[in-house]
């Protein structure tokens, strides 16, 4: 399934085009991967809506890939024919920077996506540099494997940039792919937290109590008592603002989000110093992923055994279920299954 050029979603509903390509071949370091599944993200809506647009078309998206070894290119060594293997956003980085040396490769200037710069798991094969490729845990089906890759290791970098301590509270806007498995991980990492959910639709609310939230309400609610850290994954300026209310002194919010829509844009004009932002409050953005991140969550996921809810698509029903992530008909994540 091909990304040929920027869509507007609002007018047409097929962004995404079924073609036959010619396999691709693994150059020096990298791996060919037969794709089992891949993941649908929001991200993907931003490449195709053009806040993130990919520089060169046609492209194949996708980064939450998991498949299995068929041909190793030369120069490699790490994997083996048959093993089943996970692919992230970051596709690759520079390896010599300061940030990658200091293992913030997500934050390289040569960083490389997976699916916007070079081609990614929307489809039955794809190359992948072997330094990028992360084994997968025997407790995943290659079906639930595919969220952790992005919603999953994303959710863990936004964890661990919030700065939380055990017993402080914890709050999520939004409750998409990323928002429930942070819960699920929070609840494990921190027990002694509370967390409340910020979500516009009722079903995302009562999805967020029944996995064992203490209290989800609207976006513009009060939460029952201050937050020391919250994470915000929606793509909009609204959650933000009112996030901030409902921020502990010291507190920290940290945006989950690749880029924000303009369409809300207007609301930071209500944002208040005294009730927003003084007493020491922090925003914190979270960019990429790195590939500590995704080795170190993947292990994390399989010894809490973290299972996603998931929701299954064959590849060609791509359009599908990116409009209806469009649309914010969710519950749990979208993964396109490709046999
Ligand atoms: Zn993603
Ligand atoms: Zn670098």
């Amino acid at each position: 399934m091909v990304m040929n050029r920027i869509t507007d979603l609002s007018i047409e509903n097929n962004p995404l085009e079924l073609v036959t390509l010619p396999d691709p071949v693994p150059g020096e370091r990298e791996i060919l991967l037969e794709v089992t599944t891949c993941g649908v993200c929001h991200t993907e809506l931003d490449e195709i809506e053009g806040r993130t647009p990919p520089p060169h078309f046609p492209v194949i998206l996708g980064h939450e890939v998991v498949g299995r070894v068929v041909e190793t290119g030369t120069g490699t060594n790490q994997y083996k024919r048959g093993e089943r293997l996970g692919v992230g956003w970051i596709g690759s980085a520079c390896g010599a920077c300061e940030y990658c040396l200091s293992g913030n490769d997500n934050l390289c200037p040569d960083f490389k996506a997976t699916g916007r710069d070079i081609h990614g798991g929307y489809a039955q094969y794809m190359t992948v540099r072997e330094d990028f490729a992360f084994p997968i845990p025997e407790s995943f089906s290659d079906l639930e494997a595919a969220p952790l890759l992005c919603a999953g290791a994303i959710g863990y970098r936004s964890l661990k940039l919030c700065n939380l301590m055990d017993g402080q509270q914890l709050g999520l806007t939004g409750f998409g792919a990323s928002g429930h498995l942070v819960l699920k991980m929070a609840k494990h990492l921190f027990p002694g937290t509370r967390i409340c959910v910020f979500a516009r639709s009722p079903e995302e609310r009562q999805f967020a109590l029944e996995l064992g939230a203490e209290w989800a309400g609207n976006t513009e609610e009060t939460s029952p008592e201050e937050l020391h850290a919250i994470i915000d994954t929606t793509p909009v300026w609204k959650p933000v603002v009112e996030a901030l209310n409902n921020l502990a002194p010291g507190g920290r919010l940290v945006i989950n989000a690749i880029r924000k829509e303009e369409v809300d844009k207007e609301y930071l004009l209500k944002l208040d110093y005294p009730g927003h932002l003084w007493m020491e409050k922090e925003i914190k953005s979270v960019a990429n992923v790195s590939s500590n991140d995704i080795r170190e969550f993947l292990l994390l996921a399989d010894k809490m055994q973290i299972k996603p809810e998931t929701e299954e698509y064959p590849l060609e029903d791509a359009n599908i279920a990116l409009m209806e992530l469009k649309n914010r008909k969710i519950r749990g994540a979208k993964v396109l299954v490709m046999k």
